[in-house]
């Protein structure tokens, strides 16, 4: 192993995990990227070899490396384990989720998409806190969750959105909440946010919206948008909208930053309805490396990728059957590593 590289821990996980993985894994290594891989897997193909989702060896390994470049992990639907994307995220205090979007195919609807939601990542409805209440014979008759903001995450996150804004040479922050009926819950986040904007307002331009509204006007007119930041459950719903305006989920990527560690992945999930078929589109995978890569400091291998990408998408209109092309996971891999050499 060579001194000068970063050590990163590589978490395969299910579905199309695996396809993508290995395709990402080979564009960095024709990247030339500084990176050693500490290999793992995680998830449901986990949870059936060794009874847990999330190894602690692996736990370990990121508590050391402080990197991580993960492929989706299924999580079973109202049964089974608590989600392992989620633990992780509270395991390494990752509040920060940052998911940007940008149009990589022209001649769409939207030609001139740029925007970067940043999402409140380990408070809010998915902290895990519900319960049935059973009556008479039905032990499921009523079913109650708990969303919980502290003031202390919601200035956390605004502080993270606000300085990446200027960080990023962004112009505009919008808010997004539902404090017109969720008073409390996102009342806290939105009085927080406007609290901590006040020191960046000579640098950018803060306004917030409903969540609703922002949804349709997501449809109407996304170009208005450039930052947005919400809580979690309104991110995860409204990055996977985001998703839709630049092509699919298969161009989205994400990346979990905290304190203790960062994690980068794609918005997308284990897409279990094409897996094994060898035709996922490795992109999403591909631009979260990308991140990990200006993450590291390496932007010059980041901007190398992402023209690697645009070139073989654009003008060798090369692309995977989610973006109406034919080519398999392997052949779209291949064209992008053609075209970095
Ligand atoms: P999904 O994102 O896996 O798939 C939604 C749709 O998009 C499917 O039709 C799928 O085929 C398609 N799709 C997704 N990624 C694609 C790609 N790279 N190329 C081509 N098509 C792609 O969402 P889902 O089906 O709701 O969830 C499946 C599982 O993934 C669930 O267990 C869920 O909990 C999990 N999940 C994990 C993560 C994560 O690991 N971060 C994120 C979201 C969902």
């Amino acid at each position: 192993m060579s001194a000068d590289k970063i050590p990163v821990t590589l978490i395969n996980g299910d579905g199309i995990g695996p396809e993508i993985l290995e395709a990402t894994t080979r564009v960095l290594e024709a990247l030339d990227a500084p990176y050693t891989w500490h290999r793992f897997t995680a998830g449901l193909t986990a949870y059936d070899q060794s009874g847990d989702p999330l190894p602690q060896v692996m736990l370990d390994d990121i508590r050391h490396t402080k990197l991580a470049l993960k492929a989706p992990l299924t999580t079973p639907i109202g049964t089974g384990f608590r989600s392992a994307n989620v633990r992780l995220r509270e395991e390494f205090h990752l509040y920060a989720n940052v998911r940007p979007a940008v149009t990589l195919i022209h001649g769409g609807k939207f030609d001139d998409i740029d925007l970067v939601m940043i999402r409140e990542n380990t408070e809010g409805l998915y902290v895990g806190v519900e319960h049935y209440i059973p009556i008479d014979d039905d032990p499921h008759a009523v079913a109650e969750a708990s969303g919980i903001l502290t003031r202390s995450g919601c200035r956390r996150i605004s502080l993270f959105a606000f300085d990446y804004a200027v960080r990023h040479h962004r112009k505009k922050v919008t808010i997004v909440h539902k404090a017109n009926i969720l008073k409390k819950l996102t009342g806290l986040f939105l009085e927080t946010a406007q609290q901590v904007g006040k020191a960046y307002e000579d640098k950018l331009k803060i306004e917030d919206r409903i969540v609703d509204n922002t949804a349709m006007q997501l449809v109407m007119n996304p170009s208005q948008f450039d930052v947005l930041l919400t809580t979690n459950m309104f991110g995860d719903i409204l990055s996977d909208e985001i998703a839709g305006l630049i092509g699919g989920l298969g161009l989205a990527p994400g990346g979990n930053i905290g304190k203790d560690a960062a994690i980068f992945e794609a918005v997308h999930g284990s897409a279990p309805d094409i897996a094994g078929k060898g035709i996922a589109n490795p992109t999403a995978l591909m631009l979260a490396a990308g991140m990990m890569l200006e993450h590291t400091n390496h932007h010059h291998l980041a901007a190398k990728l992402k023209q690697a990408i645009a070139a073989v998408l654009q003008q060798d209109k090369i692309r995977t059957g989610d973006l109406g092309g034919t080519a398999s996971t392997k052949e779209y891999t291949e064209a992008i590593i053609k075209r970095l050499h």
